[in-house]
């Protein structure tokens, strides 16, 4: 098919307190009282009565705690699964992931290889579920990765970093509730929104733009200049924008590609485990050649919430590892080809990539 003809997200509720209504939307998708409702929930919200009391619990139901501090693997996938086939007689009636994109990549990738046969690591690629997914809902606590809307869940495997990219890896539901995301600590809170921030200049100067992009990308490119720039917005107000601006960056990538900082960031994110969003501000702050403009506003955005990143990650690297991150970004073709077009490598060599590994 020379045009994408790619599923959405199939029902989103949105508003502040919307969590409540979990319960009225999980009643209507209980298969039977065997078939218990997984709720797959960022450890940080372990012990905090506030959600966790809310989360509907009934028959066999349960909630399993998972830390986000390192990104998904599928070895990860695999032992829940297994944890999953082995406690309960019925397949579950739907598994529910709440947290960030860690979370909701556990839980796309989860409920996928529920009904598929042998590793997640054979499902990393391109269109290679055979089967449905069993119902999937996915709640974001912090904003930015557009994880909630996407047609992948991102996993390391034993071999590569790749997503499960499939028509069957979408959410069937997502709840936006604003209010989650009111206690995401600062810096992770501007880690994660840059994510979307750079998700929309990679996307609005590429050459794979189209008007079904723009349209997404420039208003979630709106959003973010108002949250992240703004003196007179209120919490609140750039909470519910922020969660919009996720879904709209998301959308926008869904019909085009990211760019020069994500394949980098892959690169450190393969050697180092430098986490997604905090792997995409540290090298997009050294892009200058490439996205002037972009950041620029970077800076400005920085600088207006005191954030210092990290500084000297590849300063004692070795060659073989220069050579891994280098091999790592360079496989990552269709992001360089929507950044720079088709001569792509005329630009980016090695030692061109070396050269700006280094500055990092
Ligand atoms: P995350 O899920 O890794 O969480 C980041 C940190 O924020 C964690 O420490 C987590 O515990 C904490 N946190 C989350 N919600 C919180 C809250 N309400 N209060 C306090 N702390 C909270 O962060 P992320 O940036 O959303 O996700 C990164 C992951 O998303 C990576 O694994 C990346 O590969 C993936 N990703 C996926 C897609 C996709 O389309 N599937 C797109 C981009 C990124
Ligand atoms: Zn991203």
């Amino acid at each position: 098919m020379n045009f994408k003809n790619f599923p959405m997200v199939s029902k989103v509720v949105f508003g502040r307190g919307s969590f409540n209504q979990l319960e009225e939307i999980l009643l209507l998708k209980r298969l039977n009282v065997n078939a218990p409702f997984i709720f797959l929930v960022d450890e940080v919200f372990q012990g905090n009565e506030k959600l966790t009391s809310r989360i509907p619990l009934a028959y066999e139901d349960e909630i399993i705690f998972i830390s986000a501090a390192e990104e998904p693997k599928t070895s990860q996938v695999d032992a829940l699964v297994e944890h999953i086939i082995l406690k309960f007689k019925d397949r579950p009636s739907g598994i529910i992931g709440i947290g960030g994109g860690t979370l909701l990549d556990l839980a796309k990738a989860v409920s996928i290889m529920l009904t598929n046969e042998g590793e997640t690591s054979a499902y990393q690629g391109w269109d290679l579920v055979k089967s449905p997914a069993i119902y999937h809902v996915g709640i974001p606590t912090i904003s930015g990765t557009g994880a909630e809307v996407s047609r992948t869940t991102v996993l390391t495997g034993p071999e590569k970093k790749l997503g499960i990219n499939s028509d069957y890896t979408p959410f069937d539901q997502v709840l936006l509730d604003p209010e989650l995301i009111q206690d995401v600590p600062t810096q992770q809170w501007f880690y994660t929104g840059m994510d979307c921030y750079i998700h929309c200049i990679e996307s609005l100067t590429g050459t794979y733009l189209n008007a079904f992009s723009q349209s997404y990308g420039e208003k979630a490119l709106e959003l973010c200049k108002e949250i992240f720039l703004s003196d007179t917005i209120d919490k609140k107000e750039a909470e519910d924008k922020l969660m919009m601006a996720s879904w709209h960056g998301g959308m926008s990538i869904a019909y085009s590609q990211v760019g020069v900082a994500h394949a980098m960031s892959y690169g450190l994110s393969y050697l180092l485990g430098t986490k997604h969003g905090l792997g995409n501000c540290i090298v997009f702050d050294h892009l200058e050649e490439f996205y002037p403009e972009g950041v620029a506003l970077f800076k400005a955005m920085k600088a207006k919430h005191n954030i210092e990143l990290p500084q000297g990650l590849c300063k004692d690297l070795s060659d073989k590892e220069f050579n891994t991150m280098i091999d790592v970004a360079l496989g990552m073709v269709p992001l360089w080809e929507n950044a720079l077009g088709n001569n792509w490598n005329k630009t980016i060599t090695r030692e061109k990539l070396r050269s700006m590994y280094e500055l990092m």
